[in-house]
């Protein structure tokens, strides 16, 4: 059993912005020499999170609108010391980590299935922890 760790930064320009890592997670997955087992994709911030969907501008957007309504109409408390509440929510809900299965040095996923960066408070720089684990 091995285990490679690795990792990259991305950088985001809007407060709400959900940017395509497919490639980069790939790229350090075939590089990681593990044939078969499992890849973790974590991010370590509360204000930002994994999304596994089509990477499609409509879709995007749409996301996007959906999950700013779903969390409208609160009086957060946070907002009161850091005016970012809904971004930890948003965070939360959709999750700082996924894990996928690796076969042949490939990450499993469907055609539809890209990895999206989502990101609730921006711009920052975020960091992508990738964990690959097998044999
Ligand atoms: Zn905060």
């Amino acid at each position: 059993m091995k285990n490679k760790q690795n990792q990259f930064q991305v950088s985001t320009q809007e407060r709400y912005q959900l940017v395509d890592v497919t490639d980069r997670v790939e790229e350090i997955v075939q590089k990681a020499g593990i044939k078969d087992g499992q890849v973790l994709v974590f991010l370590p911030h509360s204000t930002a999170a994994l999304l596994l969907t089509e990477n499609e501008e409509g879709l995007k957007k749409d996301w996007l609108d959906v999950l700013k309504k779903l969390i409208s109409g609160f009086d957060f408390r946070h907002n009161r010391i850091d005016d970012n509440a809904d971004s930890h929510i948003l965070s939360g809900l959709v999750g700082q980590a996924r894990i996928l299965p690796v076969e042949d040095g490939r990450i499993v996923r469907g055609t539809w299935q890209q990895i999206l960066l989502a990101e609730f408070d921006g711009p920052r720089t975020r960091r992508v922890i990738i964990s690959v684990i097998g044999s």
